[in-house]
C-alpha cells in the first residue's frame, strides 16, 4: 500500500521542505523545522495525495489510510509520553489543514481534540488548572461543531457573548470557572439542536470526523473563491496535519503569537510581531483582544524573546525569505507552530528583495523571481494628495493595515460593496471585522476599514495580499450593521457617505480627499536596472497626448507603440474641422476641412516627438468608424448645425448615413483611408512636418507610421502608396529627409495567415490583440462582457481573453504570422499593443515567441519591464535544465 501519512518531531522527521506539494507547505515545514531541532511538537501530516483520492473516491478516504493513521497515532503517543483518549494522561491534538500554498484562514483548524466529559475532569486534577480544562473544552466544542459539523458558528459566538453580557465580562478571560461550565453546556445544547447528535465523545471518533472535514473544505466555496481571485491552480488538495497540543492558555505564563521576521508591510528589516498572553491559536488574528507588539515580550519575558529571535534568525537564513511564524509559550516554554514565506505588500517585497541582495542571502534573479509583477501596480498607485489631506476632517485611527490611500461610500457588507461596484461606484467596505465570506467583497471595494483586529487580522492579512488599502482596528468607530450607520464621538456617518482612508498611516477621515501619484522608491529603480539588464524585450507605451508619454517615460518606457491619433480629435475644438471634414460633399470640401486640421495635428505630433527624444514613436492611422465622431442625440445634432451653420435636417441625414450595423466590423481602419486618401495624406503630412520640425531642436525622430486592420496586401500596398507619395513631397518642400518606417497592425484574423504576403509591404507588424481577439473568438468587444464573465465563472473560458491573451487560439495567429512575416522579412520588426502588452503572462508568451517588444498604457510599463526579465530568467532556467538533462 502507498504511504500516506508522514510523521514529524521526536527525532528525524519523515518530510522536510522541499516535500511541500505532497504534504502542504505547513507539514513540510513543520518537519523542516523539527529536523532544524526546533522546538515542534510532534505530530504527522496525510499527505495531499490522499486528499486527492478522497476525490476521486467519491468523498471517502482512502483504504487503509485510518490504518496507518492509527499506526501514527501509536508513536506519537510514545514519543509524548501520553494516550490518547486516555483520561490519566491524555494527549491532546490539534487538526490542522495546509495545502501547498498557503491560504490564510481558508481551511479551518480544531484545536484540543481528545477532550471529553471524564477527560476534562482529569485534566483538571492533572494540572490543577480547572479553568484551563474547561475553556479548552469549550473551545474545543466550538471549533469541531463549527468545523467540522457546520454548526453556524453565530450560534457558539450569541452563546458566549451573551455570557459575557450578564456577568459583565470585557474579554473571553474575565469569565469564571462557572461561567466556562455554563457556556460548555449551552454549547452541548445548541450542537445537539443543529446536528441531532451528541457530541461525539469517543476521541477516535472527533479525529475521523475531523479528518473527514478537513478533506471536505478544500472545496469549499470560501476555499475555492480563494484559489480564484489567486490564480491557485493544479494542486491536489489539502494535507491534514495531526499535531500534539501546546497550550497558550494555561494563565499568563503562557501566550501564543504571530510574527515576521521583517515588517511585512514597509519591509523594514525589524522583527516584527504580535501576541497574546492566555490564549489560544487563533485569538491573536481573531481580535478578540488587541494584542501586544513582540517587543513587549522582550520586557516582559526575556528568556523566551530571546530564543524567539533565534528561531526567527534561522529560519530567515535557512529559507533565505521573510518568514511569517506562529509561536505558543505553554508555562514559560516556547514552541514553534508553523513557518512560511511571509505575505507581503508590494513594498515590502521590494525592499526585501533588494535588501537580501545586499545582504548576499540571494542573487539579483533571485530577487527580480520573487515579485509578482502585477503586485507592482500597488506602489504606483495613489496617495492622498498631502495638502488635501492636511485640511481633512481626521475622525479615527487605526491600524495601517495595507498601505496606499483610498476614497468612496460607506457600505456595511460584502455584498452591497460587490453591487454597488459593479454600478461603478468606489466604495470603502466597513466592517467590524471580516472574514473569508467577504473576500469578493473586498476585492470590490477600493479600500476596507475595520474597527477590531490587528495587523495580522484577516482584514490586513487579504488586504495586503490584494494590494488593497486597509485600515484594522479602529477601535472608536461604533458600527452599527443594522441601522447602516458609523458613530465615532459626535460624528455619525450613514451608508453612502465618503469616507476616506488612509492604509499607511491608519488614518481616517470624512469626506472625499485628492490623491496624488505615487513616488517611486530607491528600491523600485534598482529592481527595474536588474530588469532591464536580463530582459530582452522591449517596453513601449501606448501614449497620444504628451502628458501620458512622460508618465510612461518615467516609468521606463522605450517608446510609444501606439498613438491613437483619433483621440486628439476631440480636444478643445478641433471637433469641429473633423465634423466638417465628414460633413464634406467632395473632395475639395473634405480637403479644406482636413487643411484646418494639419497644423492642429502637426503641433500634436511635435509634442509627442519632443517629448520621446530619440526614441521611436509608432502612430497609427485613424481607425474608429466616422460616426463616433458625430453626435447621436437631437439636442448635440442641432448644436453641431448650428457651429457649422449647415442645416440640422443635413447633420441628421449625414449621420442615419454613417450608421451601421456592425461597426467594429465596417467601415474603420485603412478601408477609411482607402475610401478618404485624403486623410491618411493630411496625416502623414502632419506626422512628418511634426518631425522635421523637431529634429531642428537636434532631437533624431524615428516616426513609425501604421496602418490600422489590413488583413489583404492590396489594402496595405494602397495606402503606402499614398503614404510615400505624401512623405516624398514633404521631403522634397522641407528640403530635407529623416528615417521613417512604414508598418502594419495584424489584428484581422486573415493578415495573420497571410502575414507573408503583407510582409513584403511592412517593415514592422504590431498585433493589435483585442480586434485579433474578437475577430478570433467572434466575441464583440462591446457586447461580451455580459456572458464572458459567466464564461469564466463556469470554467468555459480559464480567463477573460480580453486580459489575459488566449494563447492557445488567438496566441498560435500571433506566432503563425511572426513565423510567416519574418519568412518574407527577416528583420521584421514585432510588436504588440493590444492591453495584453502590460499583463504579466501575455508578456511572457510575447517573449517566447519572439517578439521584439510589447506596449502598454503607462502605469504598466514596470510591470512589463519585470514580467519581460522573468521571462528572460525563466527562459534561461529552462535552457539550463536542458542541458543537464
Ligand atoms: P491557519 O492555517 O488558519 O493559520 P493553523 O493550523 O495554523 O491554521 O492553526 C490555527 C491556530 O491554532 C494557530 O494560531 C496555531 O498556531 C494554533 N495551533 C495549531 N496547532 C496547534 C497545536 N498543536 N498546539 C497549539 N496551538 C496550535
Ligand atoms: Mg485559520
Ligand atoms: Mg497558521
Amino acid at each position: 500500500m502507498a504511504k500516506h501519512v508522514y510523521f514529524f518531531g521526536g527525532g528525524k522527521s519523515e518530510g522536510k521542505a522541499a516535500m511541500k506539494g505532497l504534504l502542504g507547505g505547513k507539514g513540510a515545514n513543520l518537519a523542516e523545522m523539527s529536523n532544524l531541532g526546533m522546538p515542534v511538537p510532534a505530530g504527522f501530516t496525510i499527505s495531499t495525495k490522499a486528499c486527492e483520492l478522497y476525490y476521486q473516491n467519491k468523498k471517502k478516504l482512502p483504504k487503509g489510510l485510518m490504518e496507518e493513521v492509527r499506526a501514527n497515532l501509536k508513536k506519537l503517543e510514545s514519543v509524548m509520553k501520553a494516550k490518547f483518549g486516555d483520561p490519566g494522561n491524555t494527549l491532546l491534538v490539534s487538526v490542522r489543514s495546509g495545502s501547498a500554498v498557503s491560504m490564510p484562514g481558508m481551511m479551518d483548524t480544531v484545536l484540543n481534540l481528545g477532550l471529553n466529559e471524564e477527560v476534562v475532569d482529569a485534566l483538571i486534577v492533572r494540572t490543577g488548572n480547572e479553568r484551563f480544562a474547561w475553556d479548552a473544552y469549550r473551545r474545543f466544542i466550538q471549533m469541531f461543531g463549527d468545523v467540522v459539523m457546520n454548526v453556524p458558528r453565530n450560534d457558539f459566538e450569541h452563546i458566549l457573548e451573551e455570557k459575557k453580557r450578564r456577568v459583565k465580562a470585557r474579554f473571553d478571560t474575565d469569565l469564571s470557572i462557572n461561567d466556562l461550565k455554563d457556556i460548555v453546556k449551552q454549547y452541548n445544547a445548541i450542537y445537539k439542536k443543529r446536528t441531532r447528535e451528541n457530541f461525539p465523545s469517543d476521541p477516535w471518533q472527533q479525529l475521523v470526523k475531523s479528518i473527514n472535514a478537513v478533506f471536505g473544505s478544500w472545496n469549499n466555496e470560501r476555499a475555492i473563491t480563494y484559489r480564484k481571485l489567486n490564480d491557485i491552480k493544479g494542486l491536489l488538495g489539502t494535507a491534514v496535519n495531526v499535531q500534539a497540543m501546546v497550550f497558550g492558555n494555561m494563565g499568563e505564563k503562557s501566550g501564543t503569537g504571530v510574527c515576521f521576521s521583517r515588517n511585512p508591510s514597509t519591509g523594514e528589516n525589524k522583527f516584527y510581531g504580535e501576541y497574546l498572553m492566555n490564549a489560544q491559536g487563533e485569538d491573536v488574528v481573531a481580535g478578540i483582544r488587541t494584542p501586544l507588539s513582540i517587543t513587549t515580550l522582550s520586557r516582559k519575558n526575556k528568556k523566551v524573546y530571546t530564543e524567539l529571535v533565534s528561531m526567527k534568525d534561522r529560519l530567515e537564513k535557512h529559507y533565505r525569505d521573510m518568514q511569517d511564524m506562529e509561536f505558543t509559550i505553554q508555562e514559560g516554554r516556547l514552541y514553534m507552530l508553523q513557518t512560511r514565506a511571509g505575505k507581503r505588500t508590494a513594498a515590502s517585497a521590494l525592499k526585501i528583495a533588494v535588501d537580501m541582495v545586499k545582504e548576499k542571502l540571494i542573487s539579483k534573479e533571485e530577487a527580480l523571481m520573487r515579485i509578482d509583477p502585477g503586485q507592482l501596480d500597488q506602489l504606483l498607485h495613489p496617495t492622498f494628495d498631502p495638502r488635501a489631506e492636511k485640511g481633512a476632517a481626521r475622525i479615527a485611527k487605526g491600524l495601517p493595515a495595507s498601505p496606499g490611500a483610498a476614497t468612496g461610500k460607506i457600505v456595511f457588507n460584502a455584498h452591497d460593496a460587490e453591487e454597488w461596484a459593479d454600478r461603478g461606484e468606489k466604495v470603502i467596505l466597513t466592517r467590524i471585522e471580516t472574514s473569508p465570506e467577504d473576500i469578493s467583497g473586498m476585492n470590490a471595494a477600493a479600500g476596507i476599514l475595520t474597527s477590531r483586529g490587528g495587523m495580522t487580522s484577516h482584514a490586513a492579512v487579504v488586504a495586503r495580499g490584494m494590494g488593497k488599502c486597509c485600515v484594522a482596528g479602529v477601535g472608536e468607530l461604533n458600527i452599527d450593521y443594522k441601522a447602516k450607520k458609523i458613530a465615532v464621538r459626535d460624528v455619525t456617518l450613514k451608508e453612502g457617505d465618503y469616507i476616506s482612508i488612509n492604509g499607511s498611516t491608519g488614518t481616517v477621515y470624512t469626506g472625499q480627499i485628492k490623491t496624488v501619484e505615487a513616488k517611486l522608491s530607491g528600491d523600485f529603480l534598482t529592481l527595474m536596472k536588474w530588469a532591464d539588464e536580463v530582459r530582452r524585450l522591449g517596453v513601449r507605451t501606448n501614449a497620444d497626448i504628451p502628458r501620458d508619454a512622460q508618465t510612461a517615460l518615467r516609468f521606463g518606457a522605450e517608446g510609444i507603440g501606439l498613438c491613437r491619433t483619433e483621440h486628439m480629435f476631440f480636444e478643445g475644438d478641433r471637433i469641429i474641422s473633423v465634423r466638417k471634414m465628414i460633413l464634406a460633399e467632395d473632395t475639395k470640401s473634405r480637403e479644406a476641412a482636413l487643411k484646418e486640421l494639419l497644423p492642429l495635428q502637426r503641433k500634436d505630433f511635435e509634442g509627442l516627438f519632443k517629448a520621446m527624444g530619440h526614441r521611436p514613436v509608432t502612430i497609427r492611422l485613424i481607425d474608429p468608424p466616422l460616426h463616433e465622431f458625430v453626435p447621436q442625440d437631437d439636442a448635440s445634432q442641432k448644436e453641431m448645425a448650428e457651429v457649422l451653420k449647415v442645416p440640422v435636417e443635413k447633420v441628421k441625414a449625414k449621420v442615419a448615413e454613417l450608421h451601421e450595423i456592425n461597426p467594429m466590423l465596417g467601415h474603420r481602419g485603412c478601408r477609411l483611408g482607402i475610401t478618404y486618401p485624403e486623410i491618411i495624406r493630411m496625416q502623414t503630412q502632419a506626422i512628418i512636418e511634426a518631425a522635421i520640425n523637431v529634429k531642428k531642436s537636434r532631437i533624431k525622430v524615428h516616426p513609425e507610421i501604421m496602418i490600422p486592420l489590413v488583413g489583404e496586401s492590396g489594402e496595405i500596398s494602397f495606402c503606402k502608396e499614398v503614404i510615400e507619395e505624401t512623405i516624398q513631397e514633404v521631403f522634397k518642400k522641407k528640403k530635407t529627409k529623416l528615417p521613417y518606417m512604414i508598418g502594419t497592425m495584424i489584428e484581422v484574423p486573415r493578415a495573420a495567415v497571410i502575414a507573408d504576403e503583407i510582409a513584403k509591404q511592412a517593415q514592422f507588424f504590431s498585433f493589435g490583440t483585442n480586434d485579433l481577439t474578437q475577430m478570433t473568438c467572434g466575441f464583440s468587444r462591446d457586447d461580451a462582457g455580459r456572458f464572458l464573465k459567466e464564461y469564466v465563472e463556469k470554467g468555459i473560458f480559464e480567463k477573460d481573453p480580453f486580459q489575459v491573451l488566449d494563447q492557445e487560439g488567438v496566441g498560435q495567429l500571433v506566432e503563425m504570422g511572426i513565423k510567416r512575416g519574418r519568412a518574407t522579412r527577416k528583420n521584421l520588426k514585432v510588436g504588440i499593443c493590444g492591453e495584453h502588452g502590460g499583463e504579466p503572462s501575455s508578456v511572457e508568451f510575447c517573449h517566447r515567441v519572439g517578439m521584439d517588444y510589447v506596449s502598454c498604457s503607462p502605469f504598466r510599463v514596470p510591470i512589463a519591464r519585470l514580467a519581460a526579465a522573468q521571462a528572460a530568467i525563466k527562459e534561461k532556467r529552462m535552457k539550463r535544465k536542458g542541458r543537464k538533462k
